[in-house]
């Protein structure tokens, strides 16, 4: 290997007890076979040390592709490559995981062989946006890699203004919580969308996200401009033989204290007989007490799913939740799978058309008023819109007594 270069800023970076991701680099510098990747990451390390020292990047973009696509690749050319040649072009690959983020030692050997092969060896599981980040590849490999894991299955994700990579939990497949098909969920969208995928063509980055309930490990109403949560509109299932031999193990001043205070709607009681009382018209589904007490109580049998729309993290307006557009809605037959690209179809095209340049959904909801955009996707208003439970009702109090009557109206018909 060439010069190694020092790295004393960096060094300063692997004391304390965490894991450190400058060991990292040095693990492939100093023990990795491969001579190509010691130098690259060498090179690296080289870098990002002058980057410390002179406190500025030197990574500018550029263009870079593979043939039929318009993005998925992160394009990374060196400022500085005169003295740090090895990585003077540093692209990142981005692939889309499985839905679930579901792999086998197997597949996950494989990549990492090919990724050794043509790239650097670093590897995110998972970027932000949920794909897995192939870091460092020069222009010349980037397509034969992806040739490579295109071969035995693998797809580019979303860069740009486009449809973006999905993300959905591991969901019915191992949770005791879910109340969705997430993975059927997340493949029937992101197969719809893939041409949206690979051709950025919209205002700006649209993200789906699905959560088997409303514990969003995929944190989807805050990071996804259309997120999919699993939920239940029975009443949730109480086992109260586990009710008891949870307060045996913890005591009543415990589930007092841990459980029934802190239901945010007071729904929950605890009787003297040590059984536990729901009030399922009050309860707004927050998973709490399901999740303290995960073996008494459980969700309830009539499942579907709450669509949240225009999530987002911040530049411009600040962050946003999503709002609640469809409160619930049932997915079991193909007509409702159907229904729900259907609809997801519906709000890209209406976005597309009307939101502004760099604009995303929930920007352009804030923009135009939620009725106008409900208006669009053809939903009615109904009171259980809500932005926050108990709060914010969107359904404006000066005319609440005719949008009342006619939720009502539509209840009775239905
Ligand atoms: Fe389980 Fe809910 Fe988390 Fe999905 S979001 S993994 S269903 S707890
Ligand atoms: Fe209360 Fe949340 Fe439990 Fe519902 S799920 S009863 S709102 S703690």
């Amino acid at each position: 290997m060439a010069e190694q270069f020092k790295t004393p800023m960096l060094d300063e970076l692997e004391k304390g007890p965490w894991p450190s991701f400058i060991s990292g680099f040095k693990r492939l510098r100093d023990d990795h076979p491969d001579k190509r990747i010691n130098e690259t990451a060498n090179s690296l390390l080289g870098q990002l040390e002058h980057s410390y020292e002179t406190r500025k990047g030197y990574w500018k973009g550029g263009t870079v592709s593979v043939f039929g696509y318009g993005s998925g690749i992160i394009p990374r050319f060196s400022e500085v490559a005169d003295t740090f040649v090895a990585s003077k072009e540093f692209h990142t690959v981005r692939v889309q995981p499985p839905a679930g983020n579901h792999y086998t030692t197997d597949m996950l050997r494989t990549l990492c062989d090919s990724w050794e092969k043509y790239g650097s060896g670093l590897i995110t599981f998972h970027g932000q946006t949920g794909n897995i980040m192939f870091i460092g590849v020069d222009t010349e490999n980037t397509q034969k890699f992806f040739d490579e894991i295109n071969e035995y299955g693998w797809d580019l994700g979303g860069a740009g203004p486009c449809v973006r990579t999905g993300m959905s939990c591991m969901g019915a497949a191992r949770c005791e919580m879910s109340c969705a098909d997430e993975q059927q969920i997340h493949l029937r969208l992101m197969n719809n969308f893939t041409d949206d995928v690979h051709r950025p063509a919209l205002p700006y980055k649209f993200k789906f996200k699905v959560s088997g309930c409303g514990n969003d490990c995929q944190n989807a109403i805050e990071r996804s401009d259309m997120a999919i949560l699993g939920t239940w509109r029975d009443d949730m299932k109480v086992n109260q033989t586990e009710v008891k031999n949870y307060i045996n193990k913890k005591s009543r001043q415990y589930v007092i204290d841990n459980v029934t205070t802190r239901c945010p709607t007071n729904a929950l009681t605890l009787n003297d007989d040590d059984t536990l009382t729901v009030d399922n018209k009050n309860c707004v589904r927050c998973m709490h007490c399901l999740n303290v007490m995960n073996k008494a109580l459980s969700p309830g049998d009539d499942k579907g799913v709450t669509i949240c729309i225009g999530g987002k993290r911040t530049l411009k307006i600040g962050d946003l939740m999503g709002t609640v557009v469809i409160p619930f809605k049932k997915l079991e037959t193909e007509e409702d799978y159907e229904s729900l690209v259907e609809f997801a179809e519906d709000i890209i095209d209406f976005w597309a058309e009307n939101g502004l340049e760099h604009e995303r959904t929930g920007e352009m909801i804030e923009r135009i008023g939620i009725a106008n955009f409900l208006d669009a996707i053809g939903v009615e208003v109904d009171p259980n819109m809500i932005n926050h439970p108990r709060q914010s009702s969107y359904v404006r109090l000066d005319e609440w007594d005719a949008e009342a009557q006619k939720w009502f109206e539509r209840k009775k018909a239905a």
